[in-house]
């Protein structure tokens, strides 16, 4: 069985196909960026404009036409709602066209199950951070448990915000990595409360040490605080839960920094670590689409809607 997803919930429109097996045939996508940041009538016109040639994309990888699709996938959310309507629209018109079935998936969610796909992990603590999420989560009594969260905004946000700030453009968490790999250290906020994390307060604190520190400095003594707070609710995650296994998973995830952070981590603690890869690490179709599989040969219908708030501890497991 072949699932063709669709993603579009926010900065990224793709496309991927994946096989009921869990084999990654295709996974094309185009992502918005600009020097200010997301506006969300200019995001979901620039996915008006690249989904047909995103969908050629993805089926010329996978070298298959619509006809050998057998489920069409969307994220009908949370996300941004002009944004999520492109892709609920465009994918209900190829079901219907092509007379397949349609299943609306969360985003979140997906991330979660593309993460244990790709690493090979079974009940693990996931890490999940992203743009708008942080979120720490185990898969508990039919739901995934969010154990802890940000307090304000997702790291990947955070981030870019003091990008804008600095003149990094937008998405500014690779540039950041950049800069701070010649940093040094100065101090910062640590914001931990519990197990939840906050970001805001820190954001503001660096963005005032613009005018008397060097940028580089403060893009290391940013990924140094904000990574070594969710490293700390991590290890705390894997000592309550006893769990063996932690995946970070998110766009954040492709910092090299944050990996070693973590990896470091669980050595001392002798817990599996794995990355999700950097091509399923941002948003992506290809998880859109396994995720259409697990619920869609389990049995679930949904109505194509869009669901721009749904949490990812609203949807019941039932794969
Ligand atoms: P997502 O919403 O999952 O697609 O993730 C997008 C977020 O990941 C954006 O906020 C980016 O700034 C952030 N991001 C992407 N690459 C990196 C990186 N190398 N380091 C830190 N943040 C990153
Ligand atoms: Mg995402």
């Amino acid at each position: 069985m072949l699932c063709l997803g669709i993603e579009s919930t926010a900065h990224t429109f793709g496309a991927g196909i994946v096989s009921s097996e869990g084999k990654i045939l295709a996974n094309a996508k185009d992502s918005y960026s600009s020097a200010t940041g997301m506006i969300p009538k200019e995001v979901a016109k620039h996915h008006e404009q690249v989904k047909e040639q995103i969908l050629a994309d993805t089926l010329k990888q996978a070298n298959i036409t619509l006809k050998n699709i057998d489920i069409i996938s969307y994220s009908h959310g949370p996300g941004l709602s002009p944004c999520l309507l492109v892709g609920k629209v465009f994918a209900e018109k190829l079901a219907k066209e092509n007379n397949k079935p349609l299943i609306g998936v969360n985003h979140c969610v997906a991330h979660l199950t593309i993460g244990t796909l790709t690493t090979q992990t079974k009940d693990p603590v996931y890490l999940y951070v992203s743009g708008v999420n942080t979120q720490l989560l185990v898969a508990s009594h039919g739901r995934f448990r969010i154990l802890g969260e940000t307090l304000d905004i997702g790291l990947g946000n955070a981030l870019d915000k003091f990008g804008r700030k600095a003149g990094l453009g937008f998405p500014a968490g690779p540039k950041i990595e950049q800069e701070a790999k010649a940093g040094k250290y100065i101090e910062l906020p640590y914001a931990v409360k519990g197990m939840d994390v906050s970001f805001s307060g820190i954001i503001t604190a660096a963005e005032r040490k613009l005018d008397k520190n060097s940028i580089k400095d403060i893009c290391y003594s940013l990924q140094e605080t904000c990574f070594a707070m969710i490293t700390e609710v991590s290890e705390r995650a894997l000592a309550h839960t006893k769990k063996q296994e932690l995946i970070l998973i998110g766009g954040v995830a492709a910092n090299k920094k944050l990996i070693k952070m973590l990896t470091l981590m669980c050595a001392e603690r002798s817990v599996r670590f794995a990355a999700v890869p950097t091509a399923y690490s941002g948003d992506q179709g290809v998880m859109i689409a396994w995720q259409g599989i697990l619920e869609y040969t389990n049995g679930r219908k949904t109505p194509a809607d869009i669901h721009p708030y749904q949490r990812t501890d609203e949807i019941d497991i039932n794969w």
